[in-house]
């Protein structure tokens, strides 16, 4: 039987995409090539308890009256209801720079443009231009790269100023080594400090769950454990052959995985081209603490994103881990989540996937450097929130090359290929890509990425 849409990778814009076309063709079939959905967004069980390998904060909260907002015109696109999910807003969070310099931010724009205004009063009025520019401007028109950086230093005229805006909008969107792309740059400028972040009461499990419901109501299948290995095209269909050498036709495919593993997939000759840019590895590090007596830390901020050089620096370290900047994150530190008893803090720093990669040959040494690698963030968290090194009951931390093994992701790179294809048009009249090599990146961005690439390329075509 030939199906007419298949979807591959069941990540969040496998998951959104594949209930869209549910939502108008039944028959679309999601694979998985791992025993567990959610890929970069997942979770897992360690002594019996379960952690998430991802989720810090959802950026673009929205209240509901708001329609055109990209979280509530998501849902809507999806058919899911707002009321089936809890929002829980952040407390606050914070850019912290050398020699304490700070600039808070909450999910009230004002209290951003107040910071801005009392710290750095020279620019307030260069700010009001950014954005000026930025309700203008069309950040989702199909342009070549443009330096937000350059656009920034130009706009601003304060280089510590542009540093600290870009800081949390690359940590959470950039896949360009020490800049962004202006449009990438507009859409998480107003998804982090305009609209602000959130994260659904309970687990990404729970999430993924009603996501999973959704889609089965709809009609929508999900094979997991289910690898593509190969696809064979012609311009009328697809044939997919799974890992297990299973086949599946098809009409149109809708790839989520990567642009360039992707083409590793196609037999014969494929589009192509060159991957030059480095792509950006990070360590994900998760402790958690016996908060029992009450741990006396700085709890106050959902998210704290530091730098402790002169310049902020975004791009592959030449050691293993670079340790002078970062974002720490208390996952607990949301309106409405009630905390007991323990306290889970995570840590995110740029890293180096090929010195990771060159080391895990050796268990030892390799695992050896990962405790080194929890050891020197704690000291970075412990120097921001004060001392809990003693009460940590659990840490682990995740390399690119962890990331690489449960992803299949090319590096282990979060952001994938920095070089995006926004139109999702790979070439190929039956094959298309949504994802994080499309352009839209985090978990709103990579949700919206799969549901516009339906609507724009399958849906008009079923
Ligand atoms: C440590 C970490 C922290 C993060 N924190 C946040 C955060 O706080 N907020 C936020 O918004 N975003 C965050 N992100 C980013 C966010 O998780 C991603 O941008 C988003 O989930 C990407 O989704 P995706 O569906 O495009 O890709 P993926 O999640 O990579 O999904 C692709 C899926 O395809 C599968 N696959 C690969 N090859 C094949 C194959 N051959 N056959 C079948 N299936 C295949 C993979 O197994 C995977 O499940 C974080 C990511 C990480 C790793």
């Amino acid at each position: 039987m030939r199906i007419p849409a298949l979807v591959i990778g069941g990540g969040l814009s496998g998951l959104a995409a594949a209930i869209r076309i549910a939502r108008f063709s039944p028959e679309v079939v999601l694979l998985e090539k791992h025993s567990r959905l959610g890929g970069l967004n997942s979770y897992f069980y360690r002594n019996k308890k379960l952690y998430e390998t991802g989720l810090h904060a959802i950026t673009n909260y929205a209240e509901p009256g708001d329609k055109k907002a990209p979280l509530n015109r998501l849902l809507r696109q999806l058919k899911l209801r707002r009321k089936d999910i809890t929002l829980c807003q952040q407390f606050q969070s914070k850019v912290v720079f050398k020699d304490k310099q700070s600039l808070y931010f909450s999910n009230e724009f004002e209290l951003f443009q107040s910071e801005i205004s009392e710290k750095f009063p020279a620019s307030a009025n260069n700010f009001q231009k950014l954005l000026n520019f930025l309700q203008e401007f069309d950040a989702f028109a199909p342009t070549p790269f443009r330096s937000a950086k350059a656009f920034l230093l130009q706009t601003l005229e304060n280089r510590l100023l542009v540093d600290m805006i870009l800081c949390p909008l690359m940590y959470y969107g950039s896949s360009h080594e020490d800049d962004m792309d202006l449009s990438q740059f507009a859409i998480m400028f107003r998804a982090i400090f305009q609209e602000g972040m959130f994260r659904p009461f309970g687990t990404i499990k729970d999430f993924l769950e009603l996501l999973v419901k959704h889609l089965e109501c709809l009609g929508g299948q999900i094979r997991t454990s289910c690898g593509v290995e190969k696809i064979f095209r012609n311009d009328s269909h697809s044939i997919v052959r799974l890992e297990s050498g299973e086949e599946i036709e098809c009409d149109y495919i809708l790839s989520t995985i990567g642009y360039q593993e992707t083409l590793r997939l196609l037999d014969g000759k494929v589009p192509s081209s060159p991957d030059s840019l480095p792509r950006l590895g990070f360590v994900e590090t998760i402790y958690q603490l016996d908060d029992s007596k009450g741990l006396s830390i700085d709890k106050d901020s959902t998210i704290t994103f530091y730098n402790e050089n002169e310049n902020f620096s975004y791009k592959s370290p030449k050691e293993l881990v670079d340790f002078s900047s970062g974002v720490i994150c208390f996952p607990g530190n949301f309106h409405g989540i009630e905390v007991k008893n323990e306290l889970e803090i995570r840590s995110t720093h740029l890293a180096s996937y090929s010195k990771w990669k060159e080391l895990s040959s050796d268990k030892n040494s390799y695992l050896e450097q990962k405790n080194h690698c929890s050891s020197e963030s704690l000291k970075r968290i412990e120097a921001l929130t004060g001392k809990f090194a003693s009460r940590i009951t659990y840490q682990n931390s995740f390399t690119p090359v962890t990331i690489e093994r449960y992803t299949s992701k090319i590096k282990g790179a979060i952001y994938g290929n920095p070089t995006k294809i926004k139109n999702g048009d790979i070439g190929l009249s039956n094959i298309f890509l949504a994802g994080t090599d499309q352009g839209f990146l985090g978990i709103i961005g990579s949700m919206l990425s799969g549901v516009s690439i339906v609507n724009q390329h399958i849906l008009p075509k079923l």
